[in-house]
């Protein structure tokens, strides 16, 4: 007996981030845990809000019955309203609760996403460096994924998105903030690709649909704002969560919005409704839901997570390493001065360092380090760091 033969060999593939976490795990028995400088994990370090706990003690010491039960499919309509009103004004257009439908996270949202426009062999455009999780999800609905480059820089390259589309590509998956480049694409870059995508549905009748993943919008640095889809392309859904700007990753709250713009949304959102039912997880979790209308406008403190990521830029640069400075989210994701990225991963382990190779996010020749760590984590990993660059220079 045995388990899927595909499974394994996904297990198998995706094994970077756990094998870093197994280590980690080890080494931090063997030498305690402020001695080894973990990178591995984008799990925020920030606390939620103090606005979350007293939302959460409101919510329960309301003593009407029932708000415990089963939600309906699409989400609470109140929670759907608050979410469309935020939304509203973030991309300067009119959204009702009835195009919002709430689910069990980003990964939750994409899921439902994917299972409602796939058809059997429809082909996804995934960017690189990319969220290790994308293709599985286009897998689990009978997608296949098509790996495009994005430019040196990260940054959204159109030509080569043009070049990857088929007659069977049927929608794009961007991430900006992106995890793991930081990179934020730009508005003009958004637009090009909303025209790109227009050309096509006006000359072939097909449309492409844009489902962008946000869930790192809110993490954006020195006053950097993440450009709108919904104001770049009309069919496109942001597909998001509260996991990170309100460090809620373990509650899976999040949601799937649809552009206004969008011919026939009304059935769009249906499917996402019906494909919220049937995944398994029949709805999102009904406290989260209640607390989200007292929270929206409510995030972390980003400044923090700037700070962090000015600290690392600075120890890094001064040792030697080269990157791309990020927008947002909390991740870097270094060159590594060896081609061989597995290689200098691994000599960052022998200074007590936990990153994940580049090859994990469809990128080889770099690392990445997510920085939602403790300052000491940062402060005290310079030196290794230094240490394992010299290791390889002449
Ligand atoms: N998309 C990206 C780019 C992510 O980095 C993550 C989590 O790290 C997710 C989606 C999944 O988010 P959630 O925990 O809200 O499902």
């Amino acid at each position: 007996m045995s388990i899927s033969v595909k499974i394994k060999e996904y297990m198998e593939r995706a094994s970077w981030i756990r094998k870093m976490f197994e280590q980690g795990l080890e080494l931090k028995s063997k030498l305690g845990a402020d001695k080894v400088f973990d990178f591995s994990l984008g799990n925020p370090n920030l606390e939620p809000p103090d606005e979350v706990r007293k939302a959460i003690l409101e919510v329960m010491g309301d003593e009407r019955p029932g708000k415990h039960a089963y939600m309906p499919n699409a989400g609470l309509k109140e929670t759907r309203e608050a979410v469309a009103n935020s939304l509203s004004k973030e991309h300067s257009i009119k959204l009702t609760g009835e195009q919002v439908v709430m689910t069990c996270g980003a990964g939750g949202a994409l899921n439902v996403a994917l299972k409602t426009i796939l058809d059997p062999g429809d082909e996804v455009l995934v960017l690189s460096p990319y969220f290790v999780e994308y293709f599985f999800y286009i897998d689990n609905h009978n997608g296949i994924g098509q790996l495009v480059q994005t430019k040196e820089d990260f940054t959204l390259n159109v030509r080569t998105i043009e070049a990857a589309i088929t007659p069977r590509t049927k929608a794009i998956i961007i991430n900006s903030p992106n995890n793991p480049s930081g990179r934020i694409y730009d508005e003009s870059s958004l637009k090009e690709l909303g025209q790109l995508f227009e050309i096509i549905k006006n000359n072939n009748n097909r449309t492409i649909y844009l489902l962008s993943d946000e869930p790192y919008s809110k993490l954006a640095y020195d006053g950097a704002i993440v450009p709108s889809v919904f104001q770049s392309y009309p069919y496109s859904i942001v597909v998001t969560s509260y996991s990170k700007d309100l460090s809620l990753p373990g509650e899976r709250i999040g949601y799937a919005a649809v552009n206004p713009r969008m011919e026939n949304w009304k059935e769009m959102i249906d499917g996402l409704t019906f494909c919220n039912r049937i995944l398994g997880f029949v709805n999102a979790p009904a406290l989260m839901q209640r607390i989200l209308p007292k929270l929206q406008g409510v995030h972390v403190d980003v400044s923090e997570y700037q700070r962090k990521r000015d600290n690392l830029c600075r120890g890094l640069a001064a040792a030697g390493y080269s990157f791309v400075k990020p927008e947002g989210a909390f991740y870097l994701f270094p060159k590594s001065p060896i081609p061989d990225d597995v290689l200098f991963v691994n000599s960052l382990l022998q200074e007590n360092i936990l990153a994940v190779p580049g090859m994990g996010f469809g990128t080889p020749g770099y690392f990445r380090l997510a920085y939602c760590v403790p300052d000491r984590t940062i402060e005290g990993s310079i030196e290794g760091f230094r240490k394992a660059i010299k290791k390889f220079s002449r």
